[in-house]
């Protein structure tokens, strides 16, 4: 005889019924707003329950949909098997599984994370299976694009190390070949010009980096000034004439007769036509020929930089303006920089309200950069225009103290300064230095900011308060060049912050603005 279990009180058994009613709405508005797909299969495969954004995703009813298996429900056959067997397997198994699919449903072409689980009847087997699906199209384009950007990064750095290191070994072996008392006057003349030259070459690079790191975030700021664009061009060619000359390249200059002026930064604008100039020069062959054009059109200033050269193949093209981007060529990358020099000239010319194009028919049909720029009528004359003044700075009178604890850069630098007519005086470390200055109160101090008993900053502030050198020109050298260290320097006293190696035209006009010649 079985057991029947005692009838429920009516009471009772409507609590039992608000309870589930309740539990059923709260399960309903969970399942009906969360962005997931959630959904029950049955053993035979059928869909039992579909929540909204299911329904959505299958453009269907509820009625429509349910009590249908995936393959009625119009998924490929291959998918509709995939998830027969995975039902199957959870079945078998009573262990959740998990996978990943692509699917095009309402919503397009997504990519789909799904678990199925085994939903347990009171005997212990499974009765049904539940599954979740989470959209991760945007998670996995995310996660692609940063993959993409990272191998972009270590490739970037390793060609940077090997950039780098380049210039090392002759600047190196000129630096061996100085030390041997034999060498003959030419020799070290020679020696000299390759360590000038490939200290050069290493600013450039330097600079390129610093430049692209100011550019891409915002902080490069330009002067608005009028240039005389032919003013900019001609001072471009000179910086890349010596390459041009080097490889017999033929260049013709086509300018139009009109006075052309933009409001602008000088320094940038040549840096902007030197860059255009020098990778036409670099990617062009020997006596190939190179061509530069200016002319008004529309009220903007054009100018046109065309060679013959390697050209640049059409999927190269769109992406050649992009950080660290840079044409498939030979590995020993002998013409190569560092792929960021078109993208610190776009964003240069975005500074002055302009745009770049590039044009090429592809390999070896040579490449053409065009560059449009607001131009003003502007009454300045070109001399007025390059209002550059050089000054040199010649004052037996200023003494200036020279802080560094590298004992060859402060050697060096005071070196440069005897030879303008400065009185220099060199300490290397900062607690002598404070004592020095106070002994010999000098008007200019040049203080390096790596330094190791007190840093720069600190040795910048005792400066100022004590009395001797309280009005001192105080000029941070520093390899730190970020917007935050000059903030930095000027906030503990200093009145310029320079950047290793110091560019001597920047020191000479600073120390010649307040101690003019006698
Ligand atoms: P890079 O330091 O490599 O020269 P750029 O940003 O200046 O970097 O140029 C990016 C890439 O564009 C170069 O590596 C090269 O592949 C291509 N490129 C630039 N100018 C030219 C040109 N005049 N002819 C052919 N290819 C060029």
């Amino acid at each position: 005889m079985t057991s029947t279990p005692p009838p429920q009180p009516p009471v009772q058994l409507a609590q039992t019924v608000a309870d589930a009613e309740r539990r059923t709405r709260l399960y309903e508005t969970f399942l009906n707003n969360t962005p997931d797909l959630a959904y029950v299969f049955d053993l035979q495969h059928r869909f039992i329950y579909a929540n909204s954004v299911l329904l959505q995703l299958w453009g269907k009813t509820w009625e429509e949909a349910i009590g249908k298996t995936c393959l009625e429900l119009g998924y490929e056959p291959w998918h509709a098997d995939m998830h027969s067997r995975e039902i199957d397997q959870v079945v078998a198994t009573k262990q959740p599984i998990r996978g990943e699919v692509p699917f095009a449903g309402t919503f397009g072409q997504r990519i789909y994370d799904y678990i199925f689980v085994p939903v347990l009847g009171p005997d212990g087997e499974v009765e049904a299976v539940a599954g979740t699906t989470r959209d991760t199209t945007e998670r996995k384009q995310a996660e692609q694009a940063l993959q993409l950007a990272s191998q972009r990064k270590d490739e970037f750095l390793a060609m940077l190390a090997h950039e780098l290191r380049n210039p090392l070994a002759p600047i190196s072996a000129a630096a061996q070949l100085i030390a041997m008392h034999n060498a003959d006057q030419e020799r070290l003349q020679r020696s000299i010009e390759i360590i000038n030259r490939q200290v050069t070459h290493m600013v450039g690079l330097v600079d390129d980096l610093l430049d692209v790191s100011r550019v891409t975030r915002g902080l490069v700021s330009i002067d608005q000034l009028p240039q005389d664009l032919k003013t900019v061009i001609n001072d471009s060619i000179e910086q890349v004439r010596p390459l041009m000359e080097s490889k017999q390249h033929r260049f013709s200059l086509n300018l139009c007769a009109e006075h052309v002026s933009i409001l602008g930064d000088h320094k940038r604008l040549v840096q902007i036509v030197t860059n255009l100039l020098n990778n036409a020069a670099k990617y062009t062959q020997t006596k190939g020929s190179i061509e530069l054009d200016m002319r008004v059109q529309d009220g903007q200033a054009v100018i046109s930089v065309s060679d013959d050269g390697i050209g640049i193949a059409a999927d190269d093209q769109p992406h050649i303006f992009e950080l660290f981007a840079q044409a498939k060529r030979n590995s020993d990358r002998s013409q190569g920089g560092l792929g960021i020099g078109l993208a610190v000239v776009k964003g240069m010319i975005e500074l002055h309200g302009g745009s770049i194009h590039c044009y090429s028919n592809g390999i070896g049909q040579g490449s053409r950069f065009t560059v449009y720029l607001p131009s003003i009528l502007s009454q300045a004359s070109a001399a007025e225009a390059d209002n550059v003044a050089r000054t040199s700075a010649q004052s037996n009178q200023t003494t200036v103290l020279v802080v560094d604890d590298n004992i060859d850069a402060a050697d060096m630098l005071a070196c440069l300064l005897e030879t303008l007519g400065y009185i220099p005086i060199v300490e290397n470390g900062s607690l002598s230095a404070l004592q020095r200055a106070q002994q010999t109160r000098p008007q200019v101090c040049i203080l390096d900011i790596g330094l190791p008993e007190m840093d720069g900053n600190e040795l910048a502030r005792r400066l100022r308060a004590q009395p001797e050198t309280a009005k001192a020109l105080l000029i941070a050298v520093t390899g730190y060049g970020q917007a935050h260290d000059r903030e930095t320097s000027l906030q503990a006293g200093f009145d310029h912050h320079l950047v290793k190696p110091v560019n001597l035209d920047a020191l000479i006009a600073i120390l010649a603005a307040k101690f003019s010649p006698h």
